[in-house]
C-alpha cells in the first residue's frame, strides 16, 4: 500500500451512539431534517476483484492493504439480526447488498434467502460488478432476490479494461446481465460512472445498446466518495450534459419519480424505447431527501455516504444487547442525523478523509 495513505483501520474510531430522545417510542422515527429511514445498504465484503481507478485503485488497495480480519466481518445471522431491528425501528422498504464485490462473499445466496425469510416484503437488491453473476444469478434469483444492478463503464473493451484496472473483458458483463435477466432478475439496472475524457464518449453507446432492452440505464456523476480516488471537478460531466448528449440522438423527456427520495432522475425515450436515470449528486445534491443508512462489513452504521465516522453496532451486538438496545441504538443514530455532505461539498471537504465507498459500500 502507497505510504501516503492512512489505512482504513486507523480511521475507524467509532463515534459514541446518541441516547434516543425519551418521549419517541412508537413516533414515527425521523432525522432533524425530517428525513425517514426507508433504505438500507449492507456492505457485505471489502474486498473486490476489479481495480476500478476511480474506487479502489490498485497503487492503495496492493498486496499490502489491510483487509478486515475474518473475525471483524458481521456473520450473515448478525446482518439479519441488525436488518430485523433496523426494519422494526425505521420500517425499511428496501435493502441493497453491496460491497466491495457482493459476490466474492461464500455462500451469499444464502444471506439472501436469510434476508428474504426475515423481511418479507422488502424490494431485495443486490449491486455487482458482473464478474460473477452469470455462475450465480439462478441461485440468487431462488433464494429471493428481486433484482440486480450491474456496473458498466464502458461498451469499449479497451476502455473497460482501463477503468477495472484487471483487464477484465466487457463481453463477460454482457453475457451475465443477459443471464441474469432470463432468470428474472429484471429489469436490470445498469450503472456508468461517468468520468471525464475517461469514458464519456461512451455515453451515447450505452444508451443505444440498451434502449429497447428494458434494463434501465443510470448515469452516475463521479463522485468524491472515499480519500483515495484523487477526485476533482474538472473529472465531472454534469448529468444535464449526459441528458444533452443523448437527447440529440435519442428524444428524451422527464418523467416523474418512483417513490420518494429516489436519487434518480428518470427520462423517457419520446419513441417509447424505455428509460434512462441520471444520479447527480455533485451538481444537483438530493441530500434533502436521502433515506439511506449504511452498514458496513464491520458492522458500522453510517449515515452519509461521505461520512469520515460511523457507530459501532458490531461492539453492542457482540456484549450481547438485547433487540431493545439496538433498536434504541438504531433510533438515537437517526434521530441525531444532520448529514448534508453533497449540499456542503467544496474543494476542500473533497480532500477529506471520508471512509472508502468499498468499506461502506456504493
Ligand atoms: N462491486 C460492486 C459493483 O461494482 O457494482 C458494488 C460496489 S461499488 C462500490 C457500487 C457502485 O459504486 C458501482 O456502481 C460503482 O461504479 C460506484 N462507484 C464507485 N466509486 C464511485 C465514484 N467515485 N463515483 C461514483 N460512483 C462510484
Amino acid at each position: 500500500m502507497a505510504k501516503t495513505v492512512i489505512p482504513l483501520k486507523e480511521l475507524r474510531a467509532p463515534l459514541a451512539i446518541p441516547p434516543a430522545h425519551a418521549s419517541s417510542d412508537g413516533v414515527a422515527l425521523a432525522d432533524t431534517r425530517g428525513r425517514k429511514l426507508r433504505d438500507l445498504r449492507i456492505s457485505v465484503t471489502d474486498r473486490c476483484n476489479f481495480r476500478c481507478v476511480y474506487c479502489m485503485p490498485k497503487e492503495v488497495f496492493d498486496a499490502d492493504y489491510p483487509y478486515l480480519e475474518h473475525d471483524e466481518v458481521l456473520t450473515f445471522e448478525e446482518i439479519v439480526r441488525i436488518a430485523r431491528v433496523f426494519r422494526a425501528v425505521g420500517g425499511i422498504e428496501k435493502v441493497r447488498l453491496t460491497g466491495g464485490e457482493p459476490l466474492l462473499r461464500r455462500d451469499i445466496e444464502r444471506l439472501v434467502a436469510l434476508l428474504r425469510e426475515a423481511l418479507p416484503g422488502v424490494d431485495l437488491t443486490l449491486t455487482t460488478n458482473g464478474s460473477a453473476l452469470k455462475a450465480k444469478a439462478r441461485a440468487l434469483k431462488a433464494a429471493g432476490l428481486d433484482r440486480v444492478t450491474v456496473s458498466l463503464d464502458s461498451l469499449d473493451d479497451a476502455t473497460f479494461q482501463a477503468m477495472n484496472d484487471v483487464d477484465f473483458p466487457v463481453a463477460k458483463v454482457l453475457e451475465a446481465i443477459d443471464v441474469a435477466a432470463a432468470a428474472g432478475l429484471a429489469p436490470l439496472k445498469i450503472n456508468m460512472v461517468v468520468k471525464r475524457g475517461v469514458n464519456d464518449h461512451q455515453v451515447v453507446d450505452l444508451a443505444r445498446h440498451f434502449r429497447g432492452t428494458g434494463h434501465v440505464v443510470r448515469f452516475i456523476e463521479y463522485m468524491d466518495v472515499g480519500s483515495t480516488n484523487g477526485w476533482r471537478m474538472d473529472d465531472v460531466i454534469p448529468s444535464a450534459e449526459v441528458v444533452r448528449r443523448i437527447h440529440e440522438h435519442f428524444p428524451l423527456q422527464p418523467i416523474g419519480s418512483l417513490y420518494p427520495g429516489e436519487v434518480a432522475k428518470r427520462w423517457r425515450y419520446a419513441d417509447g424505447a424505455g428509460e434512462i436515470g441520471v444520479i447527480s449528486s455533485v451538481t444537483r445534491a438530493f441530500c434533502s431527501t436521502c433515506t439511506r443508512a449504511r452498514l458496513s462489513t464491520d458492522g458500522q452504521v453510517y449515515t452519509c455516504l461521505f461520512a469520515q465516522r460511523g457507530f459501532d453496532l458490531k461492539t453492542l451486538l457482540r456484549e450481547g444487547a438485547t433487540d431493545d438496545a439496538l433498536s434504541s441504538a438504531l433510533r438515537g443514530i437517526w434521530q441525531h442525523r444532520a448529514d448534508r455532505y453533497s449540499e456542503i461539498r467544496t474543494d476542500e471537504t473533497a480532500r477529506e478523509r471520508k471512509v472508502e465507498m468499498s468499506f461502506i459500500g456504493g
